[in-house]
């Protein structure tokens, strides 16, 4: 059976009036709780089984006595009815990664007043198979390990990413096929997550910037959300990808010039006061990202030696070693797989800063490679990336162009129709093997789908 949550901040909940209602709506009691403790001890006890993460109690305690009765007759209530379960944790938080600034996390800034990115800071249980709600065909089945806000955006959010197969592909590679998702590539998991998120906090409109599945995946999901969206294209964007984003009734704005330049006019109009929704920027994008890994250790039942992972910004590669880092320390796998990290040889800027032992990515010059997705000459969580991978040994191996299109057509002409940067990761593999010798036990992401790919 399925347990019920209730994510109840002590934020809302000032004074007597805003917690009465407000109790009301999130507990869904019934009319006649009135402002009367009593009642609402009766209310609780007669919910049906139920998890209450009962958040922020500072702020319910500075009511003074009565927040402190109020306090109590959750406690008294879970004592007294086991079918309660009460946890009391923080609530979420950003912390900036460059000066330390902490801020609640229902902020609209895009980055903190220095500059730096955000991080997300909360209480996050150990993981437990036990914990994971098997109720739910979608990645919030693993909704108790990740940042939410509430219990219900995400409910209106969903479009059942998540949950993709792994398949065989020889004796010594799996793979994990995940383009098959609402817009065909795994940006979806961090999109339903970010865009979740945005609905729990009230926001109403969104502005992005991405060349490619990114901009889909957010403008998709912000359609099934009701919130506004314009995306933010550079000159030569697919025309495929641009008439997917206005289909979804998204604004898509083509900028002229580069990629860079895209961005910077799109964090112009962010700095205008519209809610930046960059998969880079909003560290909500990994909390989606993170079930990647949950799902491989939930479907195996164990992790495979080697995961190889494809880096351009990083958001698969950030949010998987979150979620190792995670399954480590609750003990559910007793030690880190080896990450292989996959960079294209025309465009490295990772690879390099790791070979030579460097904090911050190098500085280099991309060269057009087929590679398009994980293209990125200057990674913002660059430093990020680069200290996680030294700290876990990750071993990066570049792309030979040359093998692309054979990858590709391999794996097409094995029923899988897959994206040039999603090829390109069997053949990072490829001359991973060649150059260290086999390698085994290797799950390798399908993140694409091919359509999207042909111009
Ligand atoms: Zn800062």
């Amino acid at each position: 059976m399925e347990l019920k949550t209730y994510i109840v901040d002590g934020q809302r909940m000032t004074s007597r009036e805003q917690a009465h209602a407000y109790l009301q709506e999130v507990l869904a009691l019934p009319a006649w709780y009135g402002k009367n403790l009593d009642a609402l001890y009766d209310c609780l006890t007669s919910l049906p089984a139920c998890e209450i993460r009962l958040r922020n109690a500072d702020a319910v305690r500075q009511m003074g006595e009565y927040g402190q009765k109020l306090l109590n007759v959750f406690r008294d209530a879970a004592a007294a009815d086991r079918a309660i379960r009460l946890t009391e944790e923080r609530a979420p938080e950003l912390i900036c990664t460059r000066c330390g600034r902490r801020v609640p996390a229902s902020t609209r800034a895009a980055a903190c007043t220095c500059g730096g990115l955000w991080e997300l800071s909360y209480d996050l249980p150990p993981f437990s198979l036990e914990d994971v709600d098997r109720g739910q065909w979608n990645m919030f089945r693993y909704r108790r390990f990740m940042a939410l806000d509430d219990d219900t955006s995400w409910r209106a959010v969903t479009m059942g990413e998540g949950m993709t197969p792994i398949i065989a592909f020889d004796d010594d590679v799996m793979l994990k096929m995940d383009y098959f998702m609402p817009t065909l590539s795994f940006k979806d998991r961090g999109a339903a997550a970010l865009i979740a998120h945005c609905r729990s906090i009230g926001v109403d409109r969104v502005v992005q910037d991405s060349s490619g599945n990114a901009g889909n995946a957010v403008a998709a999901y912000c359609a099934r959300a009701g919130i506004g969206c314009e995306i933010f294209v550079p000159e030569g964007a697919s025309p495929k990808k641009i008439d997917m984003i206005r289909a979804h009734g998204a604004v898509c704005t083509v900028v002229p010039g580069s990629r860079d330049h895209c961005a910077d006019v799109c964090r112009q109009k962010a700095e205008s006061g519209v809610y930046y929704a960059n998969h880079v920027y909003n560290p909500y994008f990994y909390e989606g990202t993170k079930t990647y890994i949950y799902e491989v250790f939930e479907q195996l039942g164990r992790m495979p030696d080697h995961l190889l992972i494809p880096v351009g910004n990083g958001t698969l590669f950030l949010g998987a070693m979150r979620a190792l880092e995670h399954l480590l320390d609750s003990g559910a796998i007793r030690r880190m797989p080896q990450v292989i990290a996959a960079q294209s040889e025309r465009c490295a800027p990772l690879m390099l800063a790791a070979r030579r032992g460097e904090a911050e990515p190098a500085v280099i010059t991309p060269e057009p490679t087929m590679a398009e997705g994980i293209a990125i000459g200057r990674p913002m969580r660059g430093a990020q990336i680069l200290a996680l991978a030294k700290k876990w040994d990750v071993r990066f191996i570049s792309v030979p162009e040359d093998g692309i299109l054979a990858a590709r057509s391999d794996l097409a002409r094995r029923g899988i129709y897959c994206e040039h940067t999603t090829a390109a990761n069997l053949a990072a593999y490829r001359r991973c093997c060649a150059v260290y010798g086999k390698v085994s036990d290797c799950l390798i992401t399908m993140c694409g789908a091919g359509l999207k790919s042909d111009h």
